[in-house]
């Protein structure tokens, strides 16, 4: 083992010292002794080793501490976990020696960093290992925070290594680390860690993008000055303290707008922002201060109205605060203004840590705990597979926020792009579960109306209602994903076993015990594929058992039972009595030896799309040349055309049995939008019996609405029955069943 150098054990002495420069807490003597320790112990664990770069291990270390201390402004005990992060890892101490050492926190923590090592293989076992870190995050999220300094670091000094393990690196921070650290409000390592990744995976655009900057700089350096001057003057003299810097853009930010934009760099580096930070004045309010601000920009530039972001108000979650408005500068070029207090570009640019350093890391719930809380929900979904979670998890972490209303005027963030039912499972689960519709300013909408800020949202329930699986076609948020998926779990759980007892039941009844080959035949005779996808559509209802004694008794399996049973009576004929006749007859003989039950044995047979028709309508089939038979509504204009064309193909066929499946029909709704007439509609379908609903939407101008209900009806009986009575309701002016 090749030893240092006399100036190398300098240098590392000399880097170490500076960890007590960044950080105040760590200089208080009971937290300098266990930081001596743990450097003491880290140095010699990684004694003699280097970095493929050639300098000694234990700068890294070092420097992720450094980061830790003074880019997240964290305290002693990240400072100690940051300086043995790769203790365990890499060298002979275990977990054991540092709970012994060190205490259960610092070596919780350690343990955290060490599970998600940077060590990943295959992707899902990376994915895997991400999860594993966000289990951690639970227990202590300072985990996550030595982790970003460890990748901030690895990133800063990737050059050394072979390229596709750059390439790997550097897609994986923009991937994960990278939207993280913006997450969790660290502006600045965000910015770094993707221009780090632009510079590794793409170094000619890097180089590219990097040298415009520097020729446009002095052009850019002049607007601004022009812009900023009389500001300056204005609030200099109205007395503020401030700072103020035209934000130069980030490499990657620019990349990524040329790209999304299809835009020449000119265009997106001609978009030119301004940051006023002002001293915190005991006297006024920040908000104050920020709007006082405002006014004395407004009156000298023209703001745009639409370009106003109040994030004093209402913090984003990521604890962001501050007043951005975008003005006419000189030359008719647009300028965007962030105003901040001090305190708020703290959090803006070093996120919540330093938050905690103003507010007190103890202070009752705060918004990261908030988070932590929902991503610790997310993680306690069973069996969810880790690519998937890290791609819920990912949506997530990007998606930015909309503002809405509960009906109490509570304010709720939700992501972007959420529709009412994201909001319903965002309240609670229960509520999601039974959502039919909602009220969004007071209009009725459908469960996958997408939302907007500043929306009020109400949602309407039904305890019929029951999670549906097109509902994962419209939710955006991971938290509705899982829960939907949850419920189908846990409901097919409780439908097996409630199928099982019934099945058991209906068997005791006919005093008839179930074998194998019993099994067998209602499994054909219900075309169900396993004994608990059975079991499962009896628990729903939509297998009925009344005819379970005919299905066993049966020889063959019948197919046609699959739908309903069916039987052909005759062919319809219409005019030319006697050429048709014969060839009818002709069609009878030839199906003769096959008739009616066991003919159809192996027909496929369709219900029309066109029509749609359900138990109780008045229908036909047509027999294709596959002898296939596809029902129509007779009064189906299709049908209509069929029959005048191919009479000797069409059949009719009777509904034989019901209530084995029900079936899906919309109805149609119009009338007077009174106070509380869709809750009337609604409870009516609810307490129907015979009838389940499945979507629903209104729309309202003028005081007249228009609804549209789906609904799950067994016979055209029901679904008649519902319409006279929804027809009673006053200010129901019309109801009927959409045909087509
Ligand atoms: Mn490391």
């Amino acid at each position: 083992m090749a030893d240092f150098t006399p100036e190398e054990e300098k240098h590392i002495k000399d880097e170490f010292e500076k960890v007590f420069k960044y950080c105040k807490g760590c200089k208080i003597e009971k937290n300098e002794k266990i930081i001596r320790k743990a450097f003491d112990l880290a140095n010699k664990a990684h004694y003699g080793i280097r970095r493929r770069s050639g300098e000694p291990y234990i700068h890294h270390p070092i420097e992720v501490a450094q980061i830790v201390a003074k880019e997240i402004g964290l305290g002693t005990k990240s400072v100690v976990s940051a300086i043995l992060h790769d203790v365990v890892e890499d060298t002979d101490y275990t977990i054991e020696d540092i709970e012994r050492l060190f205490g259960p926190r610092i070596s919780n923590i350690i343990d955290g960093l060490t599970k998600i090592s940077g060590k990943f293989e295959a992707q899902s076992l990376q994915a895997e290992n991400f999860r594993k870190m966000l289990m951690t995050l639970s227990d202590d999220v300072r985990v996550i925070f030595v982790k970003l300094a460890d990748r901030l670091h690895n990133m800063r000094t990737l050059g050394s290594m072979p390229d596709a393990k750059k390439q790997k690196i550097a897609s994986e921070t923009l991937f994960i680390y990278a939207p993280l650290a913006h997450r969790l409000g660290l502006y600045a390592i965000k910015t770094e860690l993707e221009d780090l990744s632009l510079k590794h995976q793409h170094p000619k655009v890097y180089e590219d993008i990097t040298n415009q900057i520097l020729d446009s700089e002095k052009q850019r350096i002049a607007y601004i000055n022009k812009f900023t001057l009389p500001i300056i003057n204005e609030l200099i003299s109205a007395g503020i303290q401030f700072n103020i810097t035209g934000r130069p853009k980030s490499v990657y930010s620019i990349w990524n707008k040329m790209n999304s934009k299809g835009v020449p760099f000119e265009e997106v580096y001609d978009l030119f922002a301004v940051r006023i930070i002002f001293d915190n004045d005991d006297k006024i309010s920040e908000k104050k201060q920020c709007w006082n601000l405002y006014s004395i920009i407004t009156d000298i530039y023209q703001p745009n109205p639409d370009r106003l972001r109040d994030w004093v108000s209402t913090p984003k979650a990521n604890g962001y605060e501050a007043l951005h408005t975008t003005v006419m500068g000189p030359d008719g070029k647009w300028v965007e203004i962030q105003i901040r207090s001090k305190r708020m570009d703290d959090i803006a640019e070093r996120g919540y840590a330093a938050h905690w350093k103003y507010k007190g890391i103890n202070e009752n719930e705060n918004e990261l705990d908030k988070w932590i809380k929902e991503i610790s929900k997310l993680l306690e979904t069973p069996e969810s597979d880790a690519l998937e979670f890290l791609d819920e998890f990912k949506m997530n972490l990007f998606s930015s926020e909309i503002y809405v209303f509960t009906p109490k005027g509570l304010l709720r963030r939700i992501p972007k792009g959420s529709t009412s039912l994201d909001f319903a499972y965002d309240i609670h689960s229960d509520i999601g579960n039974t959502a039919i519709g909602a009220k969004v300013n007071y209009k009725l909408v459908a469960l996958n109306h997408v939302l907007k800020s500043g929306d009020q949202v109400e949602i309407i329930t039904s305890e019929k209602q029951t999670p549906k699986r097109e509902w994962l076609e419209f939710v955006i948020t991971a938290k509705a994903k899982s829960k939907i998926k949850d419920a189908f779990k846990s409901e097919r759980k409780k439908n097996i076993e409630k199928g099982k007892k019934l099945l058991e039941k209906r068997f005791e009844e006919l005093d008839l015990t179930i074998n194998s080959n019993i099994f067998r035949k209602l499994l054909a005779g219900y075309e169900t594929q396993s004994k608990n996808d059975f079991y499962c559509k009896i628990g729903r209802g939509v297998v009925d058992l009344t005819d379970v004694k005919k299905i066993i008794a049966k020889k063959s399996k019948n197919k046609w039972i699959r739908y309903w049973q069916l039987q052909v009576k005759k062919t319809t004929k219409p005019k030319k009595k006697k050429e048709k006749a014969e060839k009818i007859s002709k069609n009878k003989n030839k199906n003769q030896k096959i008739e009616l039950t066991e003919t159809l044995d192996n027909v496929n047979f369709k219900i029309a799309k066109c029509c749609n028709p359900i138990p109780g309508d008045d229908i036909i089939g047509y027999l294709d040349d596959n002898e296939g038979v596809t029902i129509h509504k007779r009064k189906c204009k299709e049908a209509v055309k069929l029959m005048s064309k191919y009479g000797n193909k069409i059949v009719t066929p009777e509904w034989k049995s019901q209530k084995l499946y029900s079936y899906l029909v919309s109805i149609q709704l119009f009338g007077i939008d009174k106070m509380g007439i869709v809750n009337r509609i609604t409870e009516l379908i609810s307490k129907d019996l015979g009838v389940n609903m499945r979507a629903i939407s209104f729309n309202s101008t003028d005081g007249v609405f228009d609804g549209r209900i789906d609904l799950y009806v067994y016979h055209t009986y029901d679904l008649n029955k519902l319409i006279s009575n929804l027809k009673k309701i006053s200010g129901v002016n019309k109801v009927h069943r959409i045909e087509n």
